[in-house]
């Protein structure tokens, strides 16, 4: 939100555009209209044939639309509330309703989808000519046909998933966001959420570094069989589901057809990251020495460090937002208008507060209505990246808003192509506006790290699920994993760090391997494609603009491979992902040249 005399302010945000309110007559209206086009498509049911009117398919699919408007409105209020406050009564009993209520009524309507998966190439080929905006979406469900169960175990599945599996990964949320952690700091103890705690990952004294890091394994390590447990019953289920029942060939399998990304392609993108992780190690020797660590060698602990030793220097909120601003306004006046709307509409919760979902994300609910932002704004000048990168989803979302609420959410590998694109614009800006070469070292240096924390990293995560999928298959206990996790990190750092053997817990803490099991490779795919967009504009100049707005314009309404063929870009080549780590190289290598 913006201030009366004209600055940013740190804020909760107002979900008025989805309700005005938590309780009353608008929830229950909505409730009520969501029954009736229920109902209405319930109607359909006899009338479903091969041989069915064109316009008849049109009107269930504009029914369809409507369904999924008013339950998205219902249960992403109940979401955003919960992530603003994970310990409110009040968010946990109106999330739990809409839960409940939206899983019968879907349950309801599964019929239609059922029915279109079975249906004949050559029928599904005739109606999908009345598909319009929902052509990709209903041709993306045909490719579940084979892994498809009865309309009732479907059912059961749903039902059963609300109180089981996504009740457990709610209770992990829960845990963890309640978590309090201590650490002194200029000789006063202080109690900090963990995004604040993580702030000191990254400061210039080592022995901050290393006792942010204890103190978060050791809180973490007080409920680890606990957390442990949940995350082996979540991989359980998934296979249960996901290989048994539905017959998928490997546990990362459901999460590459959702995507639509070919499995080879998946493993060509991780098999490149792991080929090319020694351009990392390069960085990461060459960093040791310019911090001066005794032994020449850097620490885990040390990964993050800052080269420049001034410590404190915070970016007050109202700055990082202008500075955001206008970062996209070199790029595109058009993108930094959309951006505005997230301030003018009150759509960002920025401040800090126990309880509060800790990260950041970006909630695009339906296409035309302003996303939602949450950020947890310290001030660490990182923040400002986490800053553009998550008003990059809206923007995203934002220039998708013509599509149906059924196409505009972009498929994952996609969704990360905005978001890292607007924190290279800041990135670039703020280096073009930096002379003291002190400082354009400290900003490569941070992007380099940023690089490796989106790329490397979320590559290895996906790469330690894999294992930890079939190691939970066997019975694997939590010690095994935790060695497993060991193992993998001693991969992914080589001989370039010392690891300590506290980073073995580390699995525990990241919660995406809960919400979404093998969801991090999105973030190395996107990361690398973003590098390679970029470095066209460099080569392209303001020519590009129009460009990367029309992949960003398509949201989820066109394949993946569809909408980078047109842009030029072969996903299946494994030399389109070195090019991205080209950039990186780039970077590394201005480094070095500046030291
Ligand atoms: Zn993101």
């Amino acid at each position: 939100m913006i201030s009366t005399n004209g600055q940013y302010e740190q804020t909760r945000w107002s979900l008025e555009a989805l309700l005005p309110a938590s309780a009353g007559e608008v929830v229950e209206q909505t409730v009520a209209r969501l029954e009736e086009v229920t109902a209405a498509i319930e109607t359909w049911r006899p009338k479903l044939s091969p041989e069915m009117d064109g316009e008849d398919f049109a009107a269930i699919l504009r029914q369809t639309e409507t369904f999924a408007e008013l339950a998205s409105r219902l249960g992403a209020y109940g979401q955003l509330w919960f992530s603003e406050d994970t310990q409110n009564q009040g968010a946990l009993a109106f999330m739990g309703r809409m839960e409940q209520l939206l899983t019968e009524a879907y349950n309801r309507i599964l019929f239609f989808r059922l029915w279109w998966k079975a249906v004949d190439d050559e029928a599904a080929a005739r109606l999908l000519a009345y598909a319009g905006d929902m052509r990709y979406n209903l041709e993306q469900d045909r490719l579940f046909k084979d892994h498809t169960l009865a309309e009732s175990e479907e059912k059961i599945v749903n039902l059963k998933d609300v109180n089981g599996i996504s009740a457990l990964v709610n209770l992990y949320d829960m845990m963890t966001s309640k978590f309090l952690f201590e650490l002194e700091v200029k000789g006063e103890k202080k109690e900090l959420t963990r995004d604040q705690l993580m702030v000191y990952v990254r400061n210039p004294s080592p022995e901050m570094r290393t006792a942010a890091y204890q103190e978060q394994f050791r809180v973490y390590e007080r409920e680890a069989t606990v957390l442990a447990q949940i995350y082996i019953h979540r991989v359980r289920d998934w296979a249960t589901e996901n290989v048994n029942l539905r017959r998928f060939s490997a546990p990362i399998a459901v999460r590459n057809l959702v995507n639509d990304i070919p499995n080879e392609v998946v493993d060509t993108l991780l098999d490149v990251c792991a080929e090319q992780s020694s351009i990392f190690h390069r960085y990461f020797k060459l960093k040791a020495g310019w911090l001066g660590l005794p032994g020449g060698k850097l620490r885990r602990y040390d990964l993050y460090a800052p080269l420049s030793q001034e410590s404190d220097k915070e970016i007050p909120y109202p700055e990082a937002v202008e500075m955001v601003l206008d970062s996209f306004n070199d790029f595109s006046p058009i993108i930094a208008n959309q951006a505005q709307r997230i301030f003018k509409d009150g759509h960002i919760d920025s401040e800090i507060r126990t309880g509060k979902r800790g990260g950041a994300f970006c909630a695009g609910i339906l296409p035309g209505v302003t996303p939602w932002v949450l950020v947890n704004y310290t001030g660490e000048p990182r923040q400002v990246a986490t800053l553009a990168h998550e008003l990059g989803h809206a923007i995203h979302a934002l220039l998708a808003g013509d599509h149906s609420v059924m196409t505009f959410h972009s498929a994952l590998p996609l969704a990360e192509t905005a978001s890292v694109f607007s924190e290279m614009l800041l990135t670039d800006r703020l280096l073009a506006e930096e002379k003291d070469p002190q400082l354009r070292r400290n900003l490569l240096a941070e992007a380099v790290d940023d690089a490796y924390a989106t790329i490397l990293r979320q590559a290895y995560f996906v790469l330690f699920e894999r294992e930890a999928h079939r190691l939970v298959a066997e019975g694997k206990t939590m010690d095994e994993l935790n060695q497993h996790y060991l193992a993998n990190l001693s991969q992914q750092f080589g001989d370039s760090l010392d690891l300590s053997e506290d980073f073995q817990r580390e699995w525990i803490c990241i919660p995406h391997i809960y919400h979404t099991p093998f969801y991090c490779y999105a973030y190395s795919f996107g990361q690398l494609l973003a590098l390679s967009l970029y470095q066209q504009y460099k080569e392209e100049g303001g020519g590009f603009e129009p460009k990367l707005r029309k992949i960003l314009v398509y949201g989820g309404s066109a394949s993946p491979n569809h909408i980078l063929s047109e842009a030029g870009i072969d996903m299946a080549d494994p030399n389109f992902w070195r090019s991205g780590f080209k950039v990186v190289e780039g970077m590394i290598d201005e480094l070095d040249s500046l030291s």
